[in-house]
């Protein structure tokens, strides 16, 4: 397959164009840590660039009718989809994924991007009945502002569009800072909206230092809503930030999602479905299963299963078709998986399998299980986000919900059970803003995603997705006396009318 790799440039006002400074930013191929190519890395006279464009651009957009924005959408849609081999290629070769989870990444965020579209189609308000005849009161969606969204690298594409479309599509306008360690995809998926026709100054694109860009974007007047995706450490700094200048926010943080596996399931399906589903993105995932509960009746069977699932992992370069599992995205997950293991272990913890980085030229971590890791190692209590596999017995349903609790985080949990009963008091037992019952979830673009506690609050996806984009106003307006007069002869007419029909049939 093609290796090359495109350098990618900041998009503002609707031109590709390099930093002011003409600073850059490298990228670097995980499989192999060389550096491919590099980004334009923004400073503040881009920023203000980006902030001037979508202030313009805001006052215009979001007079364009929903069904014009619904069609620019549409297009873009199928603009990804027809350059979805080569945007997966790309996104394969800065992060490392296979290429087929590049290729499913592409063709879901052309779902989100048709969703979002017909999503502003129904952007509905409602009419309130009033306490005095004389009286209409309504209430209508318009579009938030200019957003700043933070988009992080694990899925460089489906991230990004939910915040792009999501805006867009409520007829906001953008500055989107990219994943620095994945920029050029991210960049794949603004040109197919600018290609698809989203005016100038719509979309912006910018990478740079994370904490340079928030610390300035944030506080700006310009920017009305504040969309991060990443770690609920920064997640918490950005929504205090965001807080202390009334900014909107939807935050989309960290998960460590319990998948709990009870008496009565199937454990050939259960460790079937869940194995694959934790070596997913290498693990990469907020809503991957992490804290693996299995009955103890089961215990030893999952335990084996898993090991097997994890043994026949094929790990290597996502380009290569045999490929299963790629590396980690970058070298800050390799020391953290190496520092979970070794506490794990100095804990007490056994080594199943894996455990250890494989080889010593990229980012690859063997797929890792553990047993007898205690509830104090600090992989059961932080988002490991990589290949880890930590499996822990339980005794009854009240000691194991009372574990799936016990973290601030409340994302995703996973259920494996016959019983439909089990399947009720577990959904609503558990603090999670996702439940997934006798199946490894993934997102759909119809359905809200999001997490509560410390795993953020608003929602992405589903008919939320847009909502996040947009606010209420309330308008009341008392009709004037001609127009009252006029109003209640018509409605008399009709009423006689009605009566009449209705005696005469
Ligand atoms: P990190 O916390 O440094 O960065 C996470 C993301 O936040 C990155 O995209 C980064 O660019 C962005 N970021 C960091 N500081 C920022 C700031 N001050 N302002 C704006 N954006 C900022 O960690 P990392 O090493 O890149 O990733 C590791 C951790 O991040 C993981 O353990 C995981 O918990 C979390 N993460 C979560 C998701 C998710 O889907 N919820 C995605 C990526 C990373």
């Amino acid at each position: 397959m093609d290796t090359s790799y495109p350098n990618t440039q900041l998009y503002i006002n609707g031109k590709w164009k390099d930093a002011d400074a003409g600073e850059t930013i490298d990228v670097i191929n995980p499989a192999f840590e060389n550096v491919i190519g590099e980004m334009a890395h923004a400073r503040k006279a881009d920023l203000d660039e980006a902030l001037d464009a979508a202030d313009k651009a805001f006052i215009k957009w979001k007079n364009v009718n929903p069904f014009e924005r619904y069609k620019i959408l549409r297009k873009a849609a199928n603009i990804l989809r027809d350059r979805s081999k080569e945007i997966a290629r790309i996104m394969t070769i800065e992060h490392g994924k296979p290429f087929g989870e590049s290729l499913a990444e592409v063709n879901l965020s052309a779902d989100i991007t048709d969703w979002l579209g017909e999503e502003a189609r129904r952007s509905y308000g409602r009419l309130i009945p009033s306490r005095s005849s004389e009286i209409y009161q309504m209430v209508v969606k318009e579009p938030v502002g200019p957003v700043a969204g933070f988009s992080p690298w694990n899925f460089p594409i489906n991230q990004a569009v939910r915040k792009i479309g999501g805006a867009v599509a409520a007829g906001c306008s953008i500055i989107i800072k990219g994943p620095e360690e994945t920029p050029a995809s991210c960049a794949e998926l603004v040109r197919a909206y600018a290609d698809a026709g989203v005016p100038d100054g719509v979309i912006n694109l910018v990478f740079g230092i994370p904490s340079e860009i928030s610390e300035y974007l944030i506080p700006h007047p310009v920017i009305r809503k504040i969309s991060f995706t990443g770690s609920t450490a920064v997640g918490k700094l950005l929504a205090s930030m965001a807080g202390l200048h009334m900014k909107l926010v939807t935050m989309e943080l960290g998960g460590h999602a319990p998948a709990i596996i009870f008496d009565d399931a199937n454990v050939d399906n259960a460790v079937q479905m869940i194995a694959n589903n934790k070596f997913r993105n290498a693990g990469q995932v907020c809503v991957s299963p992490t804290r693996f509960l299995v009955h103890e009746s089961l215990y030893d069977k999952f335990v084996d299963g898993f090991v097997k699932i994890s043994e026949s992992q094929v790990v290597g370069d996502g380009l290569n078709p045999d490929t299963t599992m790629g590396p980690l995205a970058h070298d800050r997950r390799l020391d953290a998986m190496e520092m979970f293991v070794s506490d794990a272990i100095d804990k007490g913890a056994k080594v199943k399998t894996g455990g250890k980085r494989k080889g010593n030229k990229g980012y690859f971590f063997e797929p890792t299980v553990l047993t007898d890791v205690p509830s104090d190692a600090k992989m059961m209590n932080e988002e490991p986000f990589g290949p880890l596999a930590p499996i822990v017995p339980f005794k009854n349903f009240d000691d194991v919900v009372e574990e799936a609790n016990r973290l601030p985080y409340g994302l995703a949990a996973f259920a494996f059970t016959n019983s439909a009963k089990t399947a009720e008091k577990i959904s609503s037992s558990i603090e999670s803003g996702i439940v997934s019952i006798n199946q490894p979830w993934m997102p759909v673009v119809e359905v809200p995603f999001g997490g509560v506690k410390d795993s953020g609050y608003g929602k992405e996806l589903g008919s939320e997705g847009l909502e996040a984009y947009m606010q209420s106003k309330f308008i009341t307006q008392k009709s004037s006396i001609w127009l009252f007069f006029i109003f209640n002869w018509i409605t008399k007419r009709l009423n006689q009318f009605i009566w009449y029909t209705n005696f005469m049939l």
